[in-house]
């Protein structure tokens, strides 16, 4: 095991070696990542095994743990997304490689050695995003939004508290 992450690494010559890494990755250096986070604070905790299946794939069989902070599409306030990701990808140079890839390896198209692994790992992050980001609990947002709107929320009519009297007439 391999304690450190390189920015870049050669896929196919270390899944030819197989090897194991294991590491930290700022969410400041995940360009693809950064426009959907309310901040870019953070490391995500991330290991590769690289190595050859019996059936001569080169393979990447990876985990990516840590959080996240979304936009409530709700509230639009900073919320906690935790991640806890699996991923097992078939490297392939073509996307004639790419048919023949068994069915248990999602393909990753290596077109350019060496990789960046920033890029690799806001790829499997952003697969598992929600297509819409809200706190679990509608409380958190109207607590949230009392926090920081109440002063300035002038006479403008609150939302939630529309809401609260349309249910109390039914
Ligand atoms: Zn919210």
């Amino acid at each position: 095991m391999i304690e450190h992450l390189p920015d870049r690494l050669d896929l196919y010559a270390m899944a030819e070696a197989g090897r194991e890494l294991r590491g930290r990755i700022d969410l400041a250096s995940m360009e693809r990542l950064l426009p959907l986070l309310s901040s870019p604070e953070g490391t995500l905790q991330v290991t590769l095994e690289l190595g050859k299946s019996h059936d001569g794939t080169r393979y990447i069989s990876g985990t990516i743990k840590g959080a996240l902070r979304l936009h409530c599409q709700r509230c639009l306030e900073s919320m906690e997304y935790p991640l806890d990701v699996d991923f097992q990808l078939g490297l392939v140079r073509s996307e004639e490689e790419m048919g023949k890839l068994p069915d248990r390896f999602e393909p990753l198209l290596v077109s350019q050695e060496p990789t960046c692994i920033a890029d690799l790992v806001s790829d499997e992050v952003l697969l598992t995003l929600p297509i819409v980001a809200l706190h679990t609990d509608m409380k958190q947002c109207q607590e949230l939004a009392a926090d920081y709107h109440t002063p300035d929320a002038g006479q403008r009519e609150n939302p939630f508290a529309v809401l609260a009297q349309l249910k109390q007439k039914h």
